[in-house]
Order: structure tokens, then sequence, then C-alpha cells
């Protein structure tokens, strides 16, 4: 499977959970799959589809997306087509015959397609292996985005009950998760859920203050990257666009409002990589697939943090650091507040308004965003230790508030006058007024009160109200006090804050950030290192080629691979072939020109081709230092040096012997100070296989095996070889 993945796609390592689930697949057995936007869903079923020698049916409701698919798969030399309405019957027909014919290997279809007798005829002649059903949780009520002729796919099962069913999605709480696998009736299927952590994108969260000033910032920081800014409503989008554009960005509104065809244009600019920027309301993201968006700015804050996941999940699918900021104001809430007002629906209300306060508890958050975001969708999310020395680092390193821990100052004072304040007045109060008290402010209100008569008046000179409402929010976040719903929310103590008063802790809590400094250096800081000019020569490139071909750019080459040809300056065919996304058929379409370029660059600037050969020689080693290592690296790391045993390792983590050891091996050779004294096999165990690897050599496991006659097991072989090497 790992030679098919190079061949095809390119790719040396599969992404966690991949190889479990084609395995599976591979067994001929059904599946559930959950994984994040960007986790590579679609290589679950591509990669099985490449071993059966037959078809495999992959339903999509995204009739936009599915030319781009499949046009992706024909660039990597995959027999592939699609039928959908977009097409006229006389091209439906010849796919029909070529798909009879067994030239093809994925066919994609809209789910319509299963009401029409004919299509099922057709289904019936064909030689089908594996279906996929993309964007599962279509066939949920309970769901999202509900679709009512997904409910057309039952048919699959009754009428093919012997081929594999895998369904997949990207969105799915227990309850859909379980309204999927009923109604597609899976046969004894299987789930993998995996992480919804996207390590790469940098999650921030700043304050709206000279807002337009950060956002130029943050686009001048990622000059020539594509950027997404949604905005709260249709006028904003087009305002802020003409704004960027004043500025010399190519920046595009998109919303619902434009007409389909100015819709569609500006989208396929962006995709084209010909406008970078898109100005955007909620209503843009959905039909694109643009791995390499390396900005996403919410300028007014999203309605809910669902949507806000999504949203910012559009970063980053190719795996490379992205940033995504979002732009915090109270006045913002009340925007958000004044809409959830108008709603006719006393239910859909009360439920509006328990999801906004649920993003301003993240946004008002001081603990880890990434935790905090993870904890909201029910997984436990731990941090990552980063250089493995420090092994319980209580960073995720992404997160303003991971970032910037010295942005924290010593609450307990004001907190306690806070918290004494709310208990005095009776637990009837919201912010506002809790904070007049505080300050001394003799309102009608308070004096009818007797309020004024309070220890607690006037008590606080050395924060403004503004502050004082932060920190109230803050103590909010930190379940001191708590907050009732509704439009006049009363602010009350809770347990933990009472315990807090009588035990005088120690509390620290983040000041208002003002603005983004100090954040720049962790992104850069996380990208690999790679000559910045041939990068961007091969970018232009790549657009040329792109044309001409008449796909968009990042379907010819990822950011991923062009980045790495910038830095390991291949020279010839063998070393191309190595570079990250090259298979065997863009090797042979693309690889002499792409070399033109790289080689013109080489002469240009005198680079000593001594060091050409060292950099493709160490492209492993060197990858490993300066791509930010994955998670799972990490994890072995720390279980070695727990002293677990390989097969504890992989237990739990999910993963098989031979992936671990291939962790450990990577490890080494990056240099990782680690220590597996403990791991090694009996001396003369070792020996024999060392001799069984120097009689058969030490390319395939497979002789070594044989030659020791079944009494080693293929793991133990693997482990021998890394000791002898
Ligand atoms: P999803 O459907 O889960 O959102 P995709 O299948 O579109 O994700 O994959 C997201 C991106 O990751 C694509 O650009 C894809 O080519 C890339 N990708 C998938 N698997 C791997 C892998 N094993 N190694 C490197 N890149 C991968
Ligand atoms: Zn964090």
């Amino acid at each position: 499977m790992k030679q098919l993945l190079k061949k095809y796609f390119g790719y040396d390592e599969f992404r966690p959970l991949q190889e479990e689930v084609i395995e599976h697949v591979l067994l001929g057995k059904d599946c559930f799959v959950l994984m994040p936007t960007g986790g590579g869903k679609s290589l679950c079923y591509q990669l099985p589809a490449l071993k059966f020698d037959g078809l495999t049916l992959v339903v999509s409701p995204l009739i936009a997306l599915m030319k781009d698919q499949v046009d992706a798969l024909k660039t990597n030399g995959i027999s592939a087509e699609y039928i959908n309405s977009s097409l006229l019957p006389a091209e439906i027909q010849q796919i029909q015959e070529k798909v009879i014919a067994g030239k093809v290997k994925i066919l994609y279809i809209a789910p319509e397609r299963l009401a029409s007798l004919d299509f099922k005829n057709f289904l019936k002649k064909v030689n089908v292996k594996l279906i996929a059903i993309d964007e599962a949780h279509c066939i949920s009520q309970w769901g999202h985005d509900f679709r009512p002729e997904y409910r057309n796919l039952k048919f699959f099962k009754s009428e093919f009950p012997k081929i594999p069913i895998i369904a997949l999605t990207a969105t799915a709480t227990a309850k859909v998760r379980e309204d999927i696998v009923r109604q597609l009736l899976l046969d004894n299927s299987r789930s993998f859920i995996s992480s919804f952590n996207r390590e790469n994108l940098e999650m921030i969260v700043t304050r709206k203050r000279k807002a337009f000033d950060k956002l130029l910032g943050l686009l001048q920081k990622h000059k020539n990257e594509s950027a997404i800014i949604y905005c709260f409503s249709r006028k904003d989008t087009e305002k802020i666009a003409m704004y960027l554009q004043l500025e010399g960005f190519k920046a595009l509104p998109y919303h619902a409002g434009l007409n389909s065809e100015t819709r569609k244009k500006n989208q396929e600019l962006f995709i084209k990589d010909e406008a970078l920027i898109i100005v955007a309301t909620i209503a843009f993201g959905m039909g694109i697939d643009k791995p390499n968006v390396r900005l996403v700015v919410h300028y007014t804050f999203p309605k809910t943090i669902e949507g806000y996941y999504q949203e910012i999940g559009r970063a980053g699918r190719d795996g490379l650091p992205s940033e995504c900021v979002l732009f915090y104001s109270y006045g913002d809430i009340r925007k958000h507040e004044f809409f959830i007002d108008q709603m006719k629906d006393a239910v859909e209300q009360e439920k509006s308004r328990e999801k906004l306060n649920q993003i301003i508890k993240y946004c008002e958050t001081i603990i880890c965003r990434r935790k905090y975001v993870l904890g909201y969708f029910g997984e436990e999310y731990s941090f990552p230790s980063s250089d493995g020395k420090e092994l319980d680092k209580k960073s995720c390193e992404a997160c303003d508030i991971c970032l910037n821990p010295n942005l924290l100052f010593d609450a307990a004072e004001i907190s306690q006058k806070i918290i004494s304040c709310v208990i005095r007045t009776g637990n009837r109060f919201g912010r506002n007024y809790i904070a007049d008290v505080l300050l001394g402010k003799s309102s009608q209100q308070i004096i009818d009160n007797q309020h004024n008569n309070l220890s607690v008046f006037g008590i606080v000179s050395d924060f403004n109200k503004d502050e004082i409402n932060h920190i109230t929010k803050s103590l909010i976040a930190y379940e001191f006090l708590q907050v009732s719903s509704g439009k006049y929310p009363i602010v009350s103590v809770t347990e933990k804050g009472i315990l807090f008063l009588k035990q005088k802790e120690a509390l620290k809590l983040p000041k208002m950030h003002e603005d983004l400094e100090g954040q720049e250096k962790s992104v850069s800081r996380r990208k690999i290192q790679y000559d910045f000019d041939l990068f961007e020569k091969l970018r232009e490139f790549r657009k040329q080629i792109a044309n001409k071909n008449n796909v968009p750019p990042f379907m010819i080459f990822s950011d991923v691979s062009l980045q790495e040809m910038a830095r390991y300056f291949p020279a010839d065919k063998n070393s191309f072939a190595k570079i990250e996304g090259v298979g065997i058929r863009k090797l042979e379409n693309f690889s002499e020109v792409f070399l033109a370029v790289i080689n013109n660059y080489i002469k240009e600037n005198n680079i000593q081709s001594v060091e050409i050969l060292n950099r493709v020689q160490n492209r492993n080693v060197k990858k490993n230092n300066s791509f930010a290592v994955p998670d799972r690296y990490i994890r072995t790391k720390k279980m070695i040096s727990q002293k677990l045993s390989i097969s504890e390792i992989a237990d739990k983590q999910g993963f098989k012997y031979g992936t671990i050891v291939a962790h450990i091996k990577k490890l080494i050779s990056n240099g990782e100070d680690i220590d597996i004294d403990y791991l090694k096999p009996p001396q003369e165990r070792l020996e024999k296989i060392k001799t069984a690897f120097e009689k058969c050599g030490d390319e395939k496991l497979k002789p070594v095996f044989e030659y020791l006659k079944g009494e080693y097991s293929y793991d133990e072989i693997r482990l021998g070889k890394l000791f002898y090497k």
C-alpha cells in the first residue's frame, strides 16, 4: 500500500488512521470514518480502489467539487469519471459505456442518480467492488445538512448486500453517527474516529481595535498567500474588499446576494490563485477544496463554535502551518444579539443565545484555545512535548494563550473584589452594574438599592470599567462566576468561586491583548526552511502550467511539493521523484519542465552541486528537523522514555508494531536523544537476524523471514534490523 501511495499520490506516509481504514476496507468490510476537514478522507477509498479489480463508486452531494476530484485523480494517472446533472445525456451514455467496459476505476455520482431506474439498471451491469459515501451526515435529519436524496442510498444494501460501504464525514455527533450507520444499513461496521485537532492551525483571538490596520498587517505577513476573510454582512464584505483593493490587494467579495455568475467567477479566480483574497459571508467555502489557504480571519466573530471550527478548517488542508485570527469585540456581541432578538421561534432563539454564549466563552477563555474547542466537541486534548526535554509542557504552541504566557497578570485581588461584590449585591445583577458598584458610581439604581453603603462600593480604582468587565468574563470562563442566558444576563457566584474567596488562592488572568505582537515569530518558526525566491518562481511557473492544462494550480503540485523543491533543489529525475506529491504520472508529465526551472535557478545563483547532493540525500533527516514534528512521534518518544514495550506503544496509539519501529527509526535519524537499549533483543537472536540480512539483503523482509524458517516473527526481524543497523 505504501508503494501505491507513493506511485499514484507521491506521498511517503499515511496520515493518522488512513492505513487502518484502508486495511479494513480491503478486507471487504463496512466502515464509518469521521475525520476533520483536511484529514485525508478521500484517500481512504481512492487507494483501495486501485487494488480492487472493479469499480469504486463514490456518492457526493457537492456537484461543484466532483470535477475537481476527478481532474485531480486524472493528473495522478488514475482513471476516474463523474456523472451528474451538469453533463448531457450523450456524455453520460458515453461514460456509462466506458464504465461497463471496465475502463474506469473510480466513478463519482450525485445521490439523485439512484432515483433513476435507468441508472440502477446500469449499475447492475457493473462490477462494483466498493461504495464510498462522502458527506455521509447528509443522510441524517439530525445533522445540519440533511438532503432527502441521500435517503436513496438505502438501495445499496438492499440491492448489493455483498458490496462493502465506507461512509465518511467531517461533522457528526454521536446521534448522527448512529443514524448514518442505521440508515445505510451498514453491516457489523467499524467506526474510525480521528482526533479533531488540526495541529497546523494557529488559533488566535484578538481585540477588534484598529481592525482594518490589523487586517492589513496580517495580509502583509501572508503576502502572496491565499486568505479568506469572514464578515458579518454582505455589505461588509463588499466594503472591506473595496478598501483592500484600494490598498493594492487583489481581494474579491463573495456572498449569497451576488448573482451566480459573479460568485462563480470570483470563486474560480480564487482557486486559480488569480485573486488571493476572498472577503466572504459564511456562504463561502462549501464548494471549494483549495488546500493552500494560509490565513482565515473572522473580521466579525461567528455565531457558533461549530461554524467557527468549520470555517477555520478551510485553512491549511495541505498540512502546512496556517493562521486563524478572530477579531473579538463587545460591539459585535450586540450585533449578534440584535439578530437573535428578532427571531420568531422561541426555542430556536434560546438555542442561538446558548450557542452565542459558548463562542463568547471561547473568546474569553484563559485556557488553551485548542483544548477549549476540542473539549467543546467532547475530545480531551493533551499537550504535545515540543523539544523532548520538557515532556509535560503545558502548551499547544499554536494559540494566542499558549504563545503568550507572559501576558498574564496577577489577578487575585481584583478577582476577590469582583466576586465579593457579586455576593454582596445578592447575585442578582449584570456585569455592568457590578462594575459600577466597584467603581463607586452613584447611579440612581445603586442608590435605590442602597449599594452605595456596601464595603465594596468604590473599592476599585486601578481598573476601568472595560477592564473590570473583561476580568468578570474571565471569571465566568474560569467558572468562579456563572451567567444566566437571556436578554439581561445575571451574574452569580459558583461554589468554586466561594471556595476561591475562602482559600485566597493565587490567580493569573490574561491581559486584554491589544495587538498581535509576539505572535509573528510563531508561524514562521514552524514553517519549513526553503529558498523563498525559488519558491516564488516555481509558483509562478505552476500557474502557467495549470492554465495550459486547464486545472487549478494546486492540482499540478501542492505548496508542500514546491516548498520541498525549493529546499532540496532536485537536479535530476531521480531526486525529483523523491519530492512529496510526485507520483509516476506527475514525474512523467512535469519533472522535465520543473527541473528546468530549478536548474536554471541553481546556475543563476551559483549554488554548489555538492550542496544539492547533500540536500537530496539528507532529505528525510532534514525533513524531520524542519517540519513541525507530528504529535504521534512525540507520543512515541514519550512512551519510550517511560520504557513501555513496542506493542504497548502501538496499542496505545492504535498503530501497528511496524509503524512504531518506523517512528523510532525516524526519531533516531532525526538525532533525537532516545534510549532504546531496553528494547534490544537477546544478543544471539540479534546475531541470527543480522546474518539473515547479510545473506538475503535488507530490501525485503520476506526472504529474511523465510531464511529464518519462521522462528522469528516479522516484528522481531523489524526490530532486529533497527539495532544491527
Ligand atoms: P478531507 O476530505 O478529509 O477534507 P482530503 O482527502 O481532501 O481531506 O485531503 C486533504 C489534503 O491532504 C489533500 O490535499 C490531500 O492530497 C492531502 N493528503 C491526503 N493524504 C495525505 C498523505 N498521506 N500525505 C500527504 N498528504 C495527504
Ligand atoms: Zn494552546
